[in-house]
């Protein structure tokens, strides 16, 4: 049994030609505005994305941080869907820097326009001003799920005819783009900004840019350094992202397809299986078992998931996941599972 890590497509490795491209990178200092590879990336990306400009970020955090700044003042109410990103997981960045509170649309974190509505707050001057939504796509907590098109540009387009601004998640747009078969700039086109990773499937060891309207990715630039993201020979990145951004996309379907084989592994072992859109495989335990459990009990099998909480249990197809120990690793979380529900619960 191979060992496999399936917590998260952030723990790929560089592959040795994305190495070679680091290495080879031609680079500036990135403050100066000067690292031609740098350069090079954002315009690549803001061209994917139908964009006026990209801005090269260190991590997705700080691209969507660098949203809320831009679209909010403080004491602003920002629409979000269920679990997101950017409530859950940024260390509550939001409350911290742009000093905005959040507000959750619908539930299971995909929202309509109905749902936008009624989050909305009316204009009195007691209420919090709503000023931004923001959606996920595809969504990380509702495990991989792709934003329904047609919902995403009917909620954009309310948004903006309520005055609002669009801010689109796009950590794993990649991945929405070849699930859909859409050009990503479609999925990007409803929305004033974008955040797009290039350290999670694509396999880059760092980096994200914040994509939109010019007016808005020049204010970011001072955010950015505000932030301390104001990186110098920043090309050495860049050169991986943009290795990733031409080599790795594509071959995107092949996680999505191993993604699938394993649920349906999974779901012939009697596991409760979520939906499989991409990349994320989300199934649940029910209690006593907990999660936390079945997680130790595989890792002594070598296969690393991850827990999303007490019952919920997340494996995620990489870039390193090679087809054959994923499809071995569901017989070990079954196993897990298993052996997990046998134990006593601790007295
Ligand atoms: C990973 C992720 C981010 C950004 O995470 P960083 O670790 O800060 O790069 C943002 N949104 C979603 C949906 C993500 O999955």
């Amino acid at each position: 049994m191979h060992a496999v890590d399936l917590r998260s497509d952030t723990v790929t490795r560089p592959t040795p030609a994305m190495r070679r491209a680091m290495a080879e990178a031609e680079v500036g200092d990135d403050v100066y505005r000067e690292d031609p590879t740098v350069r090079a990336l954002e315009e690549r990306v803001a061209g994917l994305l139908g964009k006026d400009l990209a801005l090269f970020v260190p991590s997705g955090t700080m691209s969507n941080q660098l949203a809320l700044l831009l679209h909010t003042r403080p004491g602003d109410e920002v629409v979000v869907g269920d679990g997101a990103h950017c409530m859950l997981y940024e260390s509550g960045a939001a409350a911290a820097w742009a000093g905005v509170q959040l507000a959750i649309a619908g539930t299971g974190g995909l929202f309509d326009v109905a749902d936008l509505e009624r989050a909305v707050r009316p204009p009195e001057p007691w209420f919090p001003r709503t000023s931004l939504v923001t959606l996920e796509n595809t969504h990380n907590k509702a495990g991989g799920r792709v934003f329904p098109e047609a919902s995403a540009r009917a909620v954009a387009e309310r948004a903006r005819a309520l005055g609002l601004g669009t801010h689109l998640d796009g950590a794993r747009l990649w991945n929405a783009a070849v699930a859909l078969g859409a050009p990503e700039a479609r999925l990007a086109e409803p929305f004033d900004t974008v955040s797009v990773c290039f350290s999670k499937g694509l396999g880059a060891p760092v980096g994200s840019a914040l994509v939109g309207r010019r007016d808005l990715v020049e204010r970011a630039w001072r955010l950015r350094k505000m932030l301390g993201g104001g990186m110098r020979q920043a090309g050495v990145l860049a050169a991986a992202a943009l290795h990733a951004v031409e080599h790795h996309r594509a071959r995107l379907e092949e996680d999505h397809e191993t993604a699938r084989q394993l649920a349906a592994r999974l779901r012939d072992a009697g596991l409760p299986v979520g939906a499989v859109d991409t990349n994320i495989v989300v199934f649940t335990v029910e209690a006593p078992t907990t999660a936390a459990r079945v997680v130790e009990l595989a890792r002594r099998e070598g296969v690393l998931i991850g827990a999303m909480d007490a019952r919920t249990l997340r494996a995620v197809t990489h870039l390193d996941a090679e087809r054959g120990a994923v499809l071995e690793a569901a017989g070990a979380i079954a196993r897990a599972v298993a052996a997990a529900r046998e134990e006593r619960p601790a007295p």
